[in-house]
């Protein structure tokens, strides 16, 4: 992290629009590695379909969410120089630093991520016909708002370890093989947790029962109308279809190529003591 505050310092002091602009530039780019590095320390529980689709903002509000309430915390590891000895009070040990990090909150990276952008990187529309639109923002607002980035960028590198949270571990191994882990006490009812493989297109909804956590694939069921045989399909990869596109799929069991398609259907609202109705368009 040092370097870049180093070439942020550089580009203001160059002090013209151009260069206040593209420190503005970096300055963002900074913002979106910090999030990225912490969430690459905890892949183990973020999968990589979920990183790819996500902008800073999300990445930190999930990264609280789904790998460690306490992101914003600033925390140090220490660890007792010497093994506990039975009757011994852990505040009688002996401690030794094993490293800091430096908690972030996601609201004040947010907030900075898209002030840079709406200051120095969207160019004004033009109000009217003979509106100038000048090729850069205003400098010195630009450069506040590029010092308070760094001030913060300034105060986040000073962590020296991550923590890829605390708790007991859950796996499953998806239908492709890859095994996925994630932390038990971060995951909730009906949660969508997707393969960590990114050539993987399989996504799972979590099931809690009681001390238990279950992991259910999230497929759509084709029948064949050769031969019967039920075809998971992942959802996931059926999102990508257009409304009245077509899909297909070749049965595992007789290799017969069965036929779906996105559809809108009318339907209706459920009167009392019906089942649900719907119309088939
Ligand atoms: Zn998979
Ligand atoms: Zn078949």
């Amino acid at each position: 992290m040092p370097p870049i505050i180093e070439r942020i310092a550089a580009l203001l002091a160059e002090d013209t629009d151009a260069s206040v602009t593209y420190a503005a530039l970096e300055a963002r780019l900074a913002l979106e590695k910090v999030c990225y590095d912490r969430l690459r320390q905890c892949h183990d529980y973020i999968s990589h379909a979920q990183l790819k689709k996500w902008q800073p903002r999300q990445i930190v509000n999930t990264l609280l969410k789904e790998v460690d309430q306490h992101a914003t915390q600033t925390r140090t590891l220490h660890i007792s120089r010497n093994p506990a000895r039975p009757g011994e009070k852990p505040e009688e040990q002996e401690y030794v630093e094993i490293g800091t990090e430096v908690g972030f909150d996601p609201r004040i990276i947010e907030k900075l991520w898209n002030a840079l952008a709406k200051i120095a990187l969207h160019v004004r529309l033009p109000e009217h016909k003979e509106d100038h639109i000048p090729p850069y923002g205003d400098k010195e607002q630009i450069r506040a708002k590029v010092e308070e980035v760094s001030r913060e960028l300034e105060r986040l590198s000073k962590t020296t370890m991550t923590f890829s949270g605390i708790g007991e571990e859950v796996s499953f191994v998806c239908e492709c093989g890859e095994k996925n882990k994630r932390r038990a006490s971060l995951l909730h009812q009906g949660q969508q947790v997707s393969c960590i493989n990114p050539n993987c297109q399989h996504t799972y909804i979590v099931k809690i029962v009681g001390q238990d956590v279950g992991f259910e694939a999230d497929v759509f069921s084709v029948i064949c109308h050769e031969c019967d045989t039920v075809v998971h399909i992942p959802r996931r990869g059926l999102m990508t279809l257009k409304y009245d596109q077509f899909g297909s799929c070749f049965c595992p069991n007789c290799n017969q190529k069965n036929f779906f398609q996105w559809r809108l259907l009318q339907v209706r609202p459920r009167m009392e003591g019906e089942e649900d109705a719907k119309i088939d368009s």
